[in-house]
Formats: structure tokens, sequence, C-alpha cells
């Protein structure tokens, strides 16, 4: 979405939903949302920052999924399975560069931010991960590795990855990985956009 449209029309948009959906849901007042979520991160100006926060984390659940999908239709497409076919890589296309010697490893199930969750939906979201990697051929009885979905853990994550075995997990911590010293279960690591060109 944020490659399809001016972001202040996408909020503007946003809002208009939360508008509708205010009462239905009981969210607070906009004016709220924008004080908490809508600051400049370390890529993103204040407003992109704050749509983002707000499809990813700020609204519940609900209606975050209507929202999204109600944007995504209007200012991506409504074909969503061919854009999905499209856009990302195929299993046999995973199992391809897996054989020509990439690694493909953990992200969770769905994306969602593993530190919001409960043991139960916790293990599931890793577990389900594992089994979709064992599928394509990832040997992870052996070594995985879990890249946090939105570099979101805390204790109980990483408790729960050691105690199935994650050799190692990447944060989203900016800084170089000291292996002799860093937790690896807590690396940190640069973001592409963080390396110089050339
Ligand atoms: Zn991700």
């Amino acid at each position: 979405m944020l490659a399809s449209v001016d972001i202040s029309d996408l909020a503007r948009q946003m809002e208009a939903g939360m508008d509708r959906f205010s009462e239905q849901y009981g969210l607070e007042s906009i004016t709220e949302y924008r004080k908490r979520w809508a600051h400049p991160g370390r890529f993103d100006d204040a407003t992109t920052m704050y749509v983002k926060r707000m499809l990813q984390i700020g609204l519940p659940e609900a209606v975050r999924g209507k929202l999204c999908r109600e944007l995504f239709r209007r200012f991506v497409t409504a074909d969503e399975a061919t854009f999905v076919e499209e856009l990302y890589c195929t299993e046999e296309q995973l199992r391809l560069m897996q054989a020509c010697g990439m690694y493909i490893g953990c992200h969770g199930d769905n994306h969602t931010r593993l530190d919001t969750l409960e043991p139960i939906e916790l293990d599931r979201q890793i577990e389900s991960s594992l089994e979709f990697l064992r599928m394509i051929g990832s040997p992870v009885e052996n070594f995985w590795v879990m890249s946090y979905p939105h570099g979101a853990h805390n204790t109980k994550v990483v408790e729960a990855l050691r105690e199935k075995g994650c050799s190692f997990a990447v944060t989203i911590e900016s800084a170089h990985a000291d292996l002799s010293t860093c937790d690896p279960l807590r690396l940190p690591r640069f973001d592409t956009n963080e390396i110089p060109l050339g």
C-alpha cells in the first residue's frame, strides 16, 4: 500500500475507516492515536510510522484486519490472489534457493508480534513456521534461525525458542553482533537501509 499511494491519502482513508468502526469497537480518539504513534522512525517519517503502527499493533486486531483489506482493495488491487502469486516466493522457488546454498529461516506463522501472545499461541506460531520449513526441506532438527517479526521479543519468547532448540535469533537492534558476548537468541544486526551503497 505504501508503494501504491501518497501516504497522506492513505492516512486520511485509514482515519475515515477508524471513524466508522469507532463506536462498535470502542476506539480512542484520532488525536490520542496520533499522539501515541505518529513519531518519525529510523527510516520513516511520522505519518508513515503512524499508518504502519496503527495497522500493525495500534488498533484492535479485528479493526486492523478489516481496514487492511479495505485499503488494500482500494489502493492496490481487488485481485489479492494474483498479487500474491506475483509477489511472493513459491515453495518451489524456496526449495531452489536452498538447493543453491541459501538458508531459509523462521519468521513466525503470520507475522504476529510474538511478545503479545499467550504461551499456546506463541507455541503454535513457532511450530507452524517450523513445519513449513520442514516441508520445504530445511533441516530444522539440527539447526534453525529465527528472525523475530517486527523485532518483537521478550524473555518469554526467547525462553520458548531456547526450549525448542533455536540456534540463533536476530532482533532489529542496530549493531555489530559479537558472537563471543551476545546471547545467540538476541543478536543485533544492521538493516539493509544502513549498509552504505558502493
Ligand atoms: Zn517481517
